[in-house]
């Protein structure tokens, strides 16, 4: 058996170095590990400053520029409505870094020399990697079941990060919505009463504003709405298909390949997914919730059928 490191290998192979150099020196260790969470795509980089820049300012604007039209900053009603967000967006960041630190391969895994059954060479990492494993052209590694790529976090959602992924885009969710209706609410009125006229100018405010039929201060109105929808609606998409994967037991990339052979049925899915206490993940990153599978091979249909009858004898 040979003992490899998966989250080393994932960053390790980003950046060419070796795992035997992090373990001479503990400052070029730091200093790798630091240079290990900026990623390397430009996609993957914008992404992650969309995330940790511009998402915190945008709740920040909807704190102090929206809610104040109507209750006054730091107020009682104030902080009814915005300690119950910053709450959830705590979560939601604790979850981030979690997806991130684990990564979708864990920390530690023991991957066999030899073939095994159900395993599946691959010829970009050079390597037998188990079933429901794919590899990922933007990591360059190959994931434990592999959902997707996720820029945002600049890793893939897989095997062992996929509770804090599911737990992140739901707190985001029900931090969004609710700062999406103060926004709506907040820009009819500085726009005035809505009507069809108007609705071009929400459509392509960029023209409405270049024709004047905007003010600069009213086409940032409408800019910020605009960007709280983009960000709610996202994260319903996003909740919606991990919703729908976990519904028909497959992970995106199986969804795409139409690959059913790990049906367990709903609650069988999600504790494959997310572990035995899938439950109760929402709440914090740190609630332990043990996966069934040590991503090496994983719980079949067939074998699930087989069970059942057999305890039916
Ligand atoms: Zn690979
Ligand atoms: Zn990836």
């Amino acid at each position: 058996m040979r003992r490899l490191n998966w989250d080393e290998t994932i960053r390790g192979d980003r950046m060419n170095h070796s795992l035997s150099d992090s373990a001479m020196d503990p400052d070029v260790d730091m200093s790798k590990r630091i240079r290990r969470l900026i990623p390397e795509q430009i996609q993957d980089k914008v992404s992650m400053f969309l995330f940790l820049v511009i998402l915190p300012l945008l709740f920040t604007a909807v704190f102090f520029l929206v809610l104040t039209t109507w209750y006054p900053a730091f107020g009682e009603a104030w902080m009814i409505r915005v300690i119950p967000i910053i709450a959830l967006l705590f979560n939601m960041y604790l979850n981030y870094i979690q997806v991130i630190r684990v990564g979708p391969n864990g920390n530690d895994s023991l991957l066999p020399k030899t073939y095994r059954a159900g395993f599946v060479f691959c010829p970009h990492c050079r390597m037998n990697a188990p079933p429901r494993t794919h590899h990922c052209p933007v990591c360059n590694v190959c994931s434990l079941r592999r959902d997707h790529h996720c820029s945002f976090a600049a890793t893939c959602i897989g095997h062992f990060n996929q509770r804090y992924f599911c737990a992140a885009i739901l707190d985001l969710f029900m931090a969004a919505l609710p700062a999406f209706y103060w926004t709506w609410s907040w820009m009819w009125l500085e726009l005035g009463t809505p009507s069809v006229g108007r609705m071009w100018q929400l459509m392509m405010p960029h023209v409405a504003l270049v024709l004047r039929f905007l003010s600069l201060r009213e086409f940032c109105y409408v800019g910020l709405c605009a960007v709280m929808l983009t960000t709610t609606g996202f994260n319903l998409y996003l909740i919606l298909a991990q919703a729908f994967c976990f519904w028909r037991g497959q992970t995106r990339v199986e969804y795409l390949l139409d690959i059913h052979a790990y049906q367990l049925g709903l609650l069988g899915n999600l504790r494959q997914g997310l572990g035995t206490r899938w439950y109760l993940i929402w709440l914090s990153p740190f609630i332990s919730s043990p996966l069934e599978s040590n991503g090496q091979s994983y719980k079949t249909r067939e074998m699930e059928k087989f069970s059942h009858s057999a305890k039916s004898l």
